[in-house]
This record gives structure tokens, sequence and C-alpha cells, in this order.
């Protein structure tokens, strides 16, 4: 899921102007808790039962289960209690297999629940009342029934949920039935601390960190994921085995800085533009973070020295200099990385004739760690396979929305191209446009798409065929190919088209899918939220056929 297409990296030399081409290219209170640590094989035997027939009857649901990674055979199973299809706060079970024999089992299970599970409280109420307490505005955001063991004993039926303030983090148990706090905790063990940093690009933004000994970290303290950016510090070697989770990232590799005046803009802005990216995507569409259950996001920053880059293999001028990308399964958790590109510091390219141009570091581009993080939202909803037609769908979204995060956190600065802060000149090896595709050297229509196998199949070249679509969706205009016009709902509508694309994408598009199927499940988003031949409907289909896709 790289940023660009085209091998820069193989025609480096000892030279200060290089020519390059666009083509090809809880722990809860414990009361009646039923501790499973069960150590003699007896024991072991009876919870082993106890813990299939409450997971056949629904007493227990089970929220993971994979693969041991370092002891062939074993399995791990992870299992929250249920009663009566509530979740009971804390009743949790690990149980480890190994090939179909259980070895262990721990967790901790709660007994003698005998309370009613209608609340008189509705959903709204409890929302309401936990605005009311922390002062947020938590929006169309509703919290989640659960069973809360009461410390005194007894239990008693409760909303969920949490509310960031500037000055603290908590989660609110609101009792479902009088709506009383039944508790409430902190959600970091961290001081949360913003510092004023400057970016890539000269300018001051605030950045939110964590205090810790005496430092700030680069670990975000205010939204509900964390949100780690780590500083490798120009070691490539230490970049791998983090990405290939040979190593875990540690505390001592997040970027970090005492001062309250953080002047390294790479680390600024991918920090920054990481939370920015959360944010849209909760605000537009209440998705929690990449995975929508708020899994931690990573971002990789310097992860090659700038003055290295001249003696450096292609490959990694390629990779970690030219280029930013998301691995959706890399790190020691498999659960995705974002690698920013050091840039090329002061060695200058050209490009398709344009005037000489540095690349600045990756990390600077709001719209490219959008793009990135985007990918990290594909790979967990519709995975579109990273190969040709869908490969260029999973382009596309990741700068459809990337676009947009633009337009939601820097609206006067907005516009349709992607990647266009990388250099002080556009050029088509680096930017991609949404709105004129022709002109960036992309196809703008799918009668002229790249057929070829480099670039996997075209991804990042064909992708601009779905999202000039969606340029055309809002913004209305002509296909330079087909010379086909389409009347787009205005960019002050602009957000119908995002949900359209952004429901289409990841609830109703399978992994395989072509642009054919793209159309028709964009369609049906547009569809389910605005009805049949309602102007949003009109407008992406319209945007599809002028683009050539049916
Ligand atoms: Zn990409």
């Amino acid at each position: 899921m790289n940023w660009r297409r085209a091998s820069i990296g193989a025609v480096l030399a000892m030279t200060a102007t290089l020519v390059v081409s666009p083509h090809p290219a809880g722990q809860g209170p414990s009361f009646s808790a039923i501790r499973a640590t069960a150590a003699n094989i007896d024991a072991l035997r009876d919870w082993d039962i106890r813990v299939d027939r409450m997971a056949r009857s629904g007493d227990l649901r089970r929220r993971d289960e994979h693969e041991d990674t370092i002891m062939p055979g074993r399995r791990h199973e992870r299992l929250e209690q249920r009663y009566q299809g509530v979740p009971v706060w804390g009743g949790d079970i690990a149980r480890q297999t190994d090939r179909g024999t259980t070895v262990s089992i721990f967790g901790s299970l709660y007994e003698g629940i005998d309370i009613g599970t209608e609340p008189t409280l509705t959903p709204e109420a409890a929302r309401d009342v936990i605005a009311r307490l922390s002062g947020v505005d938590l929006g169309g955001r509703l919290p989640e029934l659960i069973i809360l063991p009461l410390d005194g004993g007894g239990f008693a039926l409760t909303y969920r949920d949490q509310a960031i303030s500037p000055d603290e983090a908590s989660v609110y148990f609101i009792d479902a039935m009088d709506g009383r706090v039944r508790l409430k905790y902190n959600l970091f063990e961290n001081q949360s601390a913003v510092v004023e940093g400057t970016g890539v690009l000269g300018d001051r933004k605030k950045v939110s960190v964590r205090s810790q000994s005496g430092t700030f970290l680069a670990a975000d303290a205010l939204r509900p994921p964390a949100i780690l950016t780590y500083d490798m510090r120009g070691n490539l070697t230490a970049a791998l085995n983090a990405l290939n989770g040979v190593t875990a990232l540690t505390t001592a590799n997040l970027a970090q800085d005492p001062s309250t005046s953080w002047l390294d803009g790479p680390n600024v802005d991918g920090h920054t533009f990481e939370g920015y990216t959360y944010d849209f995507y909760f605000k537009k569409f209440g998705r929690r973070g990449l995975d929508n259950n708020n899994t931690r996001i990573i971002g990789i920053t310097h992860p090659v020295r700038a003055q290295d880059i001249l003696i450096q293999p292609g490959g990694i001028v390629g990779t970690y200099y030219l280029n930013a990308f998301y691995c959706p399964t890399c790190g020691s958790d498999g659960r995705g990385m974002m690698v920013y590109g050091e840039g090329s510091g002061s060695i200058q390219f050209t490009c398709s004739g344009s005037p000489a141009f540095t690349v600045r570091n990756f990390a600077g581009s709001l719209d490219v760690v959008a793009h990135e993080l985007s990918h990290g939202v594909t790979a967990y909803s519709s995975n579109l396979i990273y190969l040709n037609e869908s490969g260029a769908l999973n382009e596309a979204f990741s700068d459809i929305m990337g676009t947009n995060v633009e337009f939601f956190a820097r609206p006067a600065n907005a516009n349709y191209l992607m990647g266009e802060n990388l250099a002080a000149v556009p050029t088509p090896c680096l930017v991609r446009s949404l709105q004129d595709p022709l002109g960036f050297g992309s196809p703008d229509n799918y009668s002229i798409r790249f057929t070829g196998s480099s670039d996997n199949g075209g991804v990042h070249i064909n992708s601009t065929i779905a999202s000039h679509a969606f340029y055309l969706a809002i913004e209305s205009g002509t296909n330079r190919t087909s010379r086909l016009a389409v009347q787009g709902v205005g960019s002050t509508n602009r957000e119908q088209i995002e949900k359209v694309f952004y429901r289409g994408f990841t609830q109703l598009m399978p992994a395989n899918a072509n642009f054919s199927v793209a159309r028709a499940v964009t369609l049906r988003a547009a569809q389910d939220l605005y009805g049949l031949n309602s102007p949003p409907y009109n407008a992406v289909r319209d945007a599809w056929t002028a683009v050539g896709v049916n």
C-alpha cells in the first residue's frame, strides 16, 4: 500500500538532479467473581466443560480466537461473559488449547446475577446525563448497556460510555434504572498534555502528547485509541525489526521532547494528522478508528537518515525516502503500522520536465497521512485485494478519504490534489488529481485504463477513474474523455457523497470488487441513505457513467 507508483529509486546515482518517470510506474470490582486459574487437571477439565456450556448457551461470547505465533499447534480464545445477552463488565476468560486439548484457562466470571435487563432509562437519556456531567457533546453516539458488578455486592444494569474533555477523559457507568452515576474512572493512566509544535511547512499547531517522567511523548492521551508516533531516528534496522514484529516498540522509541515547543516537523505533523484523521472518521461516520473498535494507531517517522540518501540502494530510497506506506499486518501485534518516508533532503529531482524540486518528509502532508490510515480502514473492512481493479478501488478509497480529511481539518486550504504538499512544485510523480486526472498523467475514464502488469496492475494509475467519479458527484463537471456532463450535489452537500462512498466501500464492498461492483455498491449506499433517484443517487450514477463505468 505504497504512496507512489513510479519507481524512482532505481535511478539514483551520485548526482544532484535525477530524472524520474511517472510511468510505469478493567479491572472490575471482584465481588462474587469466580477466578478461573485452573492449575490441576480435574479443575481444568471442569472449567473447560463449563466454558463450552456457557459459550453454547450464549453466556460467553467469543471475542477473539487466533493461532499462537510462537508455539505451533497452540490456539488462544478470549470469551466475554453475557447475561441475557448483556455484557458483564470484567467477566472475561482466556483459554489456550494445544491441538484441541485445553491446557490453560484464566479469567473471572460472575455468578448469581439476578437482575432485570430491561432498562427504564433510554440510551438517549443516559447519553444526556454523561454529556451534562462531562460537558462534552457526544453527538449521536449512544452508550451501551452493560452489567456492572458493584463494590458492595450485587449488580447494576448500567449504560457505559466515555467522554473526553480538555481536562479529563472518563468512563461513565450510568444506572439504567434511575440515571445515577454508578462508577466513573479515568480512561488514561498517564497525564495528557498539549505542546505547541512546528510542522514540516513551518506552521504552528497543537500536539496531543503524554507527560511522563519530565518529558513529553508522542502518545495521544485525548482520543480514545492509543495514537503512537515512533521516531526511529534513522535506524532502518530498528524500523524493519518493528515492522516485522521481531521487536516490540517501547516508550523509549516514541517521538519525544522535554520542551513544550516541538520543532521536529515530521513528528509534529505525523502525530497531529493521525489525530485529525481519527476525528474525521468518528465525527463524520461514527467510526471508532481503523477497526471501528479503537485499535491502536502507529506511525513511524525517520526510518532512515536524510543525509544517507545517496549511499542507499534504490529499493530503500524508493520505499523509505520517497514514499509512505501502510502495512496492515505489521508490528509485534500484527495490527498494522504506517511509515512516513524521509523525503529527499537537499537532493533535487525533476519529473516530466518539471523544474527541479526536493521531496519533503511525507509526514508533512495531511492528505498523505489520511490516505495511509484509510488503507487501515480498508484492511479492517472491505479488505479490497491490492491488485488490478480491486487494488485501484483500494487506492481510490484512500485518495477520496484523504481528500475528505483535508476538507474536514483544513477547509481553507483544501483541494482535490493528493500529495500537493510533498514538493514545492506539484509533479505527476508525486501528485494525483481527483479533479483532473489526465492533467497529472492518470486516466479519467475506464476506456483508457492502464492494463499492464506494473504498479500491481495499475492500482495507483487507475485509482483516479473512481476518485474522479467521486469528484464529479460533488462538484459537477464534464469528463474529458467521454465528454459526458454530471450534475453534482454541490460542495455544500459534499458530506452526502462522502457518506455514500464511505458506506459503499466499508459496508457493502466485497474484497474482490471491480469498478462495476463499486458503481453498484455506491448506488446501493446512495439509495439506502437518500432514496432511489434522489439528487445524491443521480449524481453518483451519472458520475460513474461519465467515467465509463456501467
Ligand atoms: Zn495508497
